[in-house]
């Protein structure tokens, strides 16, 4: 295991902004297999691809020490990785020694097993994504679903002590009926919610513009049946965020077609291979895991990656065009 020194410079890229989250795709795999998201027939990553636990577990502690404050777990699905806990135990160890926050997101079908390792690790929020409440619709999104297991998940997770935030995708003729449904659900969990449009990343065997629909006419129907007003909360991340009249639920908006949130873009993303991508709608990467495994310079590896982070992403999702990146979200980590 490589012991590393705290931090010593904060990392800047060529376009002169702080980036301070990383976000750590621990596996390309997952349990589910949601339209937007995977074909049915997913390849994933041969086994000699992927980064080891104590390979991940190093690279991560060497991006705090170069000024990494956050760190999210996520994938695929993260917590079908096998030695998640390792990694959750060490990454946490770093808390309060460079690393501010250790977070996750999930599609909650393992969460139940997980969430008290989760929280003794130091997690204290995760995002779990569930798209909707119907049995049915959580069965056809995600092809293989159970939604009484997810719901299950999510229930450990608040025993556990963990704030969860709701990340739903919006899809015209799949959930556009749930918002109000899924806004109750979080307002009587206490829990936040955010939405996302559908970004053309990777084939996923349909036409995803089928399903893509604006945020702006997703809310509609909130908009008419209650007040939003906007309200000054930051994160560093692409949301903007809403208050609801009558609801305890701050509401995310997350809408990279409709209206790009670049210019403030803080993260960037190191995927299971050891590649860091420095935009999740671009190609442009750095492999980290050649000189990871053979004693060459990462860091100088880890200032070109900055120095090349694109101004903005190239997202359209015009009628059977072909996706904007081939790599799926799962690959880069979402
Ligand atoms: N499996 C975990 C999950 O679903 O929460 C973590 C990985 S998943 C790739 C992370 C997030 O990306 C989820 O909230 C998911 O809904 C979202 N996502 C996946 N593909 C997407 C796409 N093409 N457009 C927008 N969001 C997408
Ligand atoms: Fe799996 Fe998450 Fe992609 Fe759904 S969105 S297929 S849960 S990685």
């Amino acid at each position: 295991m490589v012991m590393l020194s705290p931090p010593t410079d904060a990392l800047t890229d060529g376009h002169g902004r702080r980036i301070d989250y990383l976000r750590l795709s621990v596996t390309d795999r997952c349990d589910l297999r949601c339209r937007y998201c995977m074909a049915e027939d997913m390849t994933f990553l041969p086994r000699s691809a992927v980064l080891s636990i104590e390979e991940m577990g190093d690279l991560a502690a060497r991006f705090v020490a170069r000024g990494i404050r956050r760190i999210r777990l996520t994938g695929g699905e993260p917590l079908v990785r096998r030695g998640i806990d390792t990694l959750a135990m060490r990454l946490g160890a770093l808390i309060g020694h460079g690393l501010d926050e250790l977070t996750l997101t999930t599609n909650a079908m393992r969460l139940a097993d997980h969430a008290p390792m989760l929280a003794d690790a130091g997690v204290r929020r995760i995002n779990v994504s569930l798209d909707t409440l119907d049995a049915a619709a959580f069965r056809n999104i995600t092809r293989v679903g159970d939604l009484a297991i997810a719901l299950r998940g999510i229930e450990a997770a608040r025993a556990a002590g963990l704030a969860v935030k709701i990340n739903m995708v919006a899809l015209t003729g799949l959930n556009e009926d749930q918002l109000l449904p899924m806004l109750d659900y979080c307002a009587a969990n206490s829990f936040d919610l955010t939405l996302i449009e559908t970004m053309p990343l990777g084939e996923v065997a349909e036409d995803r513009s089928d399903h893509y629909i604006p945020l702006h006419q997703f809310i509609a129907p909130l908009r008419a049946a209650r007040n939003i007003f906007p309200i000054d909360k930051r994160t560093g991340g692409p949301a903007r965020y809403f208050a609801v009249e009558d609801s305890p639920v701050t509401l995310g908006l997350i809408t990279p077609l409709s209206d790009n949130f670049c210019a403030t873009c803080n993260r960037i993303r190191l995927t299971v291979e050891g590649r860091i991508y420095m935009c999740l709608g671009q190609d442009d990467h750095i492999d980290l895991r050649a000189a990871l495994r053979d004693g060459g310079d990462v860091d100088g590896l880890i200032d070109a990656a900055l120095a090349g982070k694109p101004r903005a992403h190239d997202f359209h999702i015009e009628r059977k065009s072909r996706p904007a990146v081939a790599r799926h979200m799962s690959a880069t980590g979402g």
